[in-house]
Parts: C-alpha cells; structure tokens; sequence
C-alpha cells in the first residue's frame, strides 16, 4: 500500500513561482530548478518563470500551439527566442516523452487554445495535473492516477452556473441582432478564447467578415493551423480590411484591454466576453453594449464531478493561484477523499512578508 507521505514526496507546488512539481525532475507552470519544464497554456499565471526556466531547463514541452502562442504573444524575451526555440518540445496529445525513466503525456482540456492537462507516470506512480480546464467535451478526464492535482478557481460550493448551454446561443442571437441593427458588432475578449469564439460564429452560419489587428490576426492564424475553422479574416490596415469595414458589414475583434474605449455612438453592437462568472450568462451594461459570462474554468459542480470520474487515490488541491482550495479541500473531505493543498498555508502567508 503506497502511503500518503510517499506519494507526496512525488508532488510539491511552490508558493512563489506557482511551480507544480512532479516527479523528480519535472516542474509545470512555474519555474523551479528541474531539467524539464512543461506549459500547460498561455495564460499569464502559468507562464511564471518561464526566462528562468528557459535558461535553467534543458527542455520546455508544450503542445505545438502553446509553444507558437507563447511566442506571439511575447512571453519569451526576443533575446531568449533562439534558446527557447532549441529547447521546446512540441507535443501533441496522447503523445508521450520519457525523460529519466519519467514518462510525460500531455492531455486535451476545455481552456484555450493549445490548452493541455499533464500526466507523469515516474516509478511506480501515476501523477495527473489538470491545468485550467472547464468540463466541456475536449476535457479527458484522468483515470487510475495516484495523485490528482486540480485547480480550484471556482472551487466553492456557491458557485454554479445554471446556464451552462445558455451563453452561446444568447451570443449568436446579439451578434446577429447587432448585424441587422448596425450592420457591425465589436467583439471583446482574451486571445485564444475568442478565437474559439470566431470559430463558433462560423459553425453558427455566421459568414460576415472578421477584421483585426495585427496580433489578433497572427493569434488566429495560430489557432487555424491547429484545427479551428474560422476564414474570411483579414488584417487592419491592408486594402481588403479597408474594403471590407467601408462596407459597413463586418465582426472587429479585440483584445479586452480596448473595451474600455468602446464605441457608444449608436453605430456599432458592442459585446464583452468576460472570463468570470456571474449569475446571468448574459446582461446589458449600457444601450449598445452587452456583457456574457463566458468562464475558462470548471464551477464548482465540474470540478466535483472530474474528481468523481477521476477517481484518485490522493488530491492535491492547487492553492497557488486564484480560488478556493481551501474550501474545495474541505468539500472533498466531506465527501471522503483524501486531500492535501499545496503549497502548505505558512508556504502562502511567507511570500507576503
Ligand atoms: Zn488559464
């Protein structure tokens, strides 16, 4: 029977680099002195560290996505592009890499583009980290894993979304609303997501064309070369997009940051996708604009149910980032399983001083 403290000395989470540690050489989605180091997706925190792991590690693996988004969108100093370049290891899902008689697959998730979960089988363990995820049906859900290592953004029981289905549909009704209005609608987001998004309108029949700017152009290209179809995109700035907006038909992108510089002139539809959750998937904030709750992450009752279906022998609840693992460490122990968060609270309070 493998003990607890075993299979623990196989996983630690630093408090500060927000490094998820597995195995014996192998650190995820923060820096730590180990020859491998792994990116879940690219998202600001889970990229912490990554010029330090650049230098440090002799191989950064992701999926061949990640590794091309995580450029685009200048997490890696250019003067560190040629280094990183070296060392990355693309790789696709369901594909394993041994290193040191430790084997890494990476696993798909319901995040953003590229996104991936983590297995490690390294002696005789199975260690699981599932990254950011939601419960859609791209998430494989881990099996036989000694150790599962989850998130717990919004790992209270308060909250759940009661409108899971809902978000999508009411986002195709306002943009098609918005079309037949003012001919246009602004669409607000995170890159990544809302190239998801694009590719959704598409699948919807919504043929309209997509303009952006240059890095949300790149970002899409990205995201079509790896699978989604999205077409009849085209660049601000050039002769066509120049045609296509003096049409006056047409969906803009653009990264959250703008939103606060939306126009509320009456001439376009304006539409917001935030990454939190509220209780309305969708509500109006003022005359041409509409917010929609469109979460990255697994509520409370997906998270309960990728345990169920996960089914460890152990949890290490993540509290290095933003959420609730205390409160989903003690949902789970009433329910009874065995649980530790990591890193320790003293390890959390520490980096404050
Ligand atoms: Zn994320």
């Amino acid at each position: 029977m493998k003990s607890l403290d075993q299979i623990l000395g196989y996983v630690d989470i630093d408090a500060v680099t927000k490094a998820i540690m597995l195995g014996r050489s192998i650190t995820v989605d923060g820096f730590a002195r180990r020859p491998i180091r792994v990116l879940t997706h690219a998202h600001s925190d889970h990229l912490v560290g990554l010029k330090d792991s650049i230098i440090y590690s002799n191989h950064i693996i992701a999926t061949p996505a990640t590794l091309e988004l995580v450029v685009e969108l200048e997490y890696v100093p250019s003067r560190y592009k040629a280094i990183y370049k070296r060392k990355a290891i693309g790789l696709d899902y369901y594909q394993t890499v041994e290193f040191n008689r430790e084997k890494i697959m990476l696993l798909p998730s319901d995040h953003i583009l590229g996104s991936a979960q983590v297995l490690v089988e390294v002696d005789e363990y199975r260690l699981g980290y599932t990254g950011d995820f939601k419960l859609g049906g791209k998430t494989a859900v881990m099996k036989d894993l000694d150790v599962l290592v989850i998130e717990a953004t919004y790992g209270h029981p308060d909250i759940r979304r009661v409108f899971k289905e809902d978000v999508i549909d009411l986002v195709i009704d306002l943009v098609i609303e918005g079309l037949r209005k003012y001919g246009k609608v602004a669409v607000y987001g995170y890159y990544g997501k809302l190239q998801e998004v694009m590719a959704i309108l598409r699948e919807y029949g919504i043929s309209e064309p997509f303009v952006m700017n240059h890095r949300m152009y790149s970002v899409t290209k990205i995201a079509e070369k790896y699978g989604l179809n999205i077409g009849c995109y085209f660049r601000l700035g050039t002769q066509e997009a120049r045609e296509v907006v003096d049409s006056g038909r047409y969906i803009v992108f653009e990264h959250m940051v703008k939103a606060k510089r939306r126009r509320l002139d009456g001439t376009i539809l304006n539409l917001v996708l935030s990454g939190h959750e509220y209780n309305e998937p969708i509500r109006r904030v003022d005359q041409y604009t509409w917010l929609a709750s469109f979460s990255d992450h697994a509520d409370f009752d997906e998270l309960m149910e990728y345990v169920e279906r996960a089914n460890p022998k152990f949890i290490v609840v993540d509290a290095s980032r933003e959420g609730y693992p205390h409160v989903f460490a003690r949902e789970l122990q009433r329910r009874g399983w065995k649980v530790a968060v990591l890193p320790r609270e003293r390890e959390i309070r520490g980096k404050h001083r």
